[in-house]
């Protein structure tokens, strides 16, 4: 089943500008902040995506770069009308998430973080929850997603336009076979 829409960023005008260039998208990364992880789909569905396999390659080389989680993104926790389901759902394109800083999932922080007032928790210091401080953290986040991102195309790029362009696409993980081999 295809999972359709259900967030208002995916109408109107974002949603007609994938719609006018899905077939020529080769991956879409929608980047959020909160955690240190890289999601791929489904957010909706804990079943596994049909190109599972493609996609924990993709995510994890750029987890691995950056010194990120790679997981399916509904084991964090479910949610409808991810930009990610939307466009690997309903065209096909290769899609992750990428949760580039926070300390959302730190629980010693949230416990120095969380108050209780009555039976309400509040969250304090929440900028400091989802940003890197200016200058040096937020260029040493910056410059890690650069150097991931780089290393998962220079690595898959060729995978991904031959998938865009309708070829054949050579499976991924065939990839080691390009690799200097010692034969016996
Ligand atoms: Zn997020």
């Amino acid at each position: 089943m295809r999972p359709a829409p259900r967030s208002p960023a995916h109408s109107g005008g974002l949603a007609s500008l994938i719609e006018e260039c899905a077939d020529k998208l080769a991956l879409v990364i929608s980047y959020h902040s909160g955690a240190r992880l890289v999601l791929y789909p489904w957010s909706w569905s804990s079943e596994e995506p049909p190109d599972a396999h493609l996609l924990r390659e993709l995510g994890g080389t750029y987890a691995w770069v950056a010194g990120y989680r790679l997981m399916q993104s509904s084991r964090l926790y479910f949610s409808f009308g991810e930009l990610m389901d939307y466009v690997y759902g309903r065209y096909g394109v290769p899609a992750l998430t990428v949760e580039v800083y926070g300390w959302a999932l730190d629980q010693g922080w949230r416990r120095e973080h969380e108050a209780r007032i009555g039976n309400m928790t509040v969250f304090k210091h929440a900028f400091e929850c989802f940003n890197p401080s200016p200058g040096g953290e937020l260029l040493e986040v910056l410059r890690a997603n650069a150097v991931a991102l780089r290393a998962m195309l220079l690595r898959y790029a060729s995978v991904l336009v031959v998938r865009v362009a309708g070829g054949p696409v050579p499976e991924p993980w065939g990839l080691p076979h390009w690799r200097w081999r010692r034969e016996a």
